[in-house]
């Protein structure tokens, strides 16, 4: 009998989930869309650390936000002592480094991120304490049109990633004085119905009582259907603002529905505010959520800057892409080199790198693996890497100068199996695969040259 224990596996961190190889097809699907998406709106990337100070956080989303108050992951930095927090999400942080390098010297910018982000939830469906954000920030710009862009943007989005159902939510929760005078007269209203308030809601009575009216309790529908509404306290310029972004997504054939109880979860938003929704999702139905915060910039210290940006939740985004029932492909390779004897791997290295200048996808069998070996179990690794070729060199092949190249699915190649001389390997599986390609436009898409 063994002495030695065996150990006990460490298994990753609650709800914080690994991305296997499995969904990597789709993840990198909608990570290229976007960002072709975002490009052909003239954003840029801006990629900012996944720590930041603490302080940005409380100062920027409010002391009394959800994230703030409960979902923070925040340390002490044993070092130096510095109050550190895992970024929550990522307007703070843009923002921050828009003032720190002074990037709206210029004029206004157009910013684009995508990472992880951490807030210490309840794990459960479409909500992880290491979940993932693409966002957009548009900072410097006053009007309406830039709101109705960054919507028509997300718009573009689920159509080319042919995601047909997902609703516009849209609100304006006008300015500060606005909501102040509303803050009043909602207070009042839900202290008259106060037997009615669940111990969220109490809790928020009197910090952040426009949260209430986000409550996702059914018992408090009724009540918070007939709380009054903030657009009926809006004055002239937010009601014109909020009517322009409204003529341009009209205009734009950008179908939306007003939520007069739509408020978002930060206290740095003003005037519109819009969320994506879906019902395909359960209660995490939420995709994306945005809005302006003209107030932020001015709040960290920098000149009065006017903005407006959203957020993806990616996760959800992927959990509808697979709901709509799209099967995406694994990533395969072009081409599987089998290879037996000491001289024929030396030559199969040589080969496989100049099938990679040719601009193929390519996997060199491992023969110092056990499943080494014969030519049979190769042929069956080839076989399952979904290869469209194999090219073979044994000793025979080697004394030859040729290898011979297999064509792995029916209907590839006329003649299945060719010889070919080494030097015209590249030529002949280009010719080959792009010829296929022509063929049949969904058939192929390793090749790229
Ligand atoms: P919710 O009301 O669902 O808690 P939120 O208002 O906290 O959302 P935002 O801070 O606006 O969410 O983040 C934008 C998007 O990020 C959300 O609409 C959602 O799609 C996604 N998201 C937020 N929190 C999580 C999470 N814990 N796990 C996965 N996705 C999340
Ligand atoms: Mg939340």
């Amino acid at each position: 009998m063994s002495e030695i224990k065996k150990a006990e596996k460490i298994v990753g961190v609650k709800g914080m989930n690994d991305i296997l190889p499995v969904d990597a097809p789709l993840w990198e699907l909608f990570e290229n869309t976007v960002q072709t998406v975002l490009k052909s709106y003239g954003f840029q990337q801006i990629r900012t650390p996944i720590v930041e100070p603490t302080a940005l956080f409380a100062r920027g989303l409010g002391e009394v936000t959800d994230i703030v108050e409960k979902e923070m992951y925040s340390f002490t930095d044993s070092m130096n002592g510095d109050n550190l927090t895992l970024r929550p999400e990522s307007t703070a942080g843009v923002v921050r480094a828009v003032l720190e390098h002074n990037l709206t010297y210029d004029g206004p910018k157009r910013l684009w991120y995508a990472g992880p982000m951490f807030r210490h939830e309840r794990p459960q469906r479409g909500r992880y304490r290491q979940f993932h954000q693409v966002g957009a920030e548009a900072i410097g710009f006053t009007g309406p049109d830039i709101d109705a862009e960054l919507i028509m943007l997300c718009q573009r989005l689920w159509d080319d990633l042919g995601l047909d159902n997902i609703r516009l939510e849209l609100n304006s929760i006008g300015n500060a004085d606005e909501r102040n005078r509303h803050r009043a007269d909602l207070v009042a209203y839900f202290e008259q119905h106060k037997e009615l308030l669940d111990a969220d809601a109490q809790r928020r009575l009197h910090s952040n009582p426009l949260r209430i009216l986000d409550t996702k309790n059914p018992a408090m529908q009724q009540m918070v259907n007939a709380a009054p509404k903030l657009l009926d306290y809006l004055g002239e310029e937010s009601r014109t603002h909020f009517e322009g972004v409204q003529k341009i997504l009209r205009h734009g054939n950008i179908p939306f529905t007003i939520n007069p109880r739509l408020v978002r979860g930060m206290d740095y938003y003003n005037r519109t505010v819009f969320e994506w929704v879906t019902d395909q999702l359960g209660s995490q139905g939420t995709v994306c959520g945005g809005g302006r915060y003209d107030p932020l910039v001015e709040m960290f210290g920098g000149k009065p800057t006017p903005a407006c940006g959203f957020a993806i939740g990616v996760e959800r985004l992927l959990e509808l892409m697979k709901a709509s029932g799209e099967q995406f492909a694994p990533n395969q390779c072009d081409v599987y080199v089998v290879h037996q004897g000491d001289a024929a791997q030396l030559q199969a290295f040589v080969l496989a790198e100049r099938l990679r200048d040719a601009g193929l996808d390519v996997v060199l069998h491992c023969a110092s693996t056990n499943a080494g070996g014969s030519f049979k179990s190769q042929m069956k690794r080839a076989d399952a890497s979904g290869a469209a070729y194999a090219v073979i060199i044994g000793e025979d092949e080697v004394a030859k100068g040729v290898a011979a190249v297999k064509a792995m699915r029916a209907g590839e190649a006329e003649n299945n199996q060719a010889m070919v001389a080494f030097d015209g390997v590249a030529d002949y599986l280009v010719d080959q695969i792009v010829g296929a390609d022509e063929h049949d436009h969904t058939e192929h898409v390793h090749y790229h040259h």
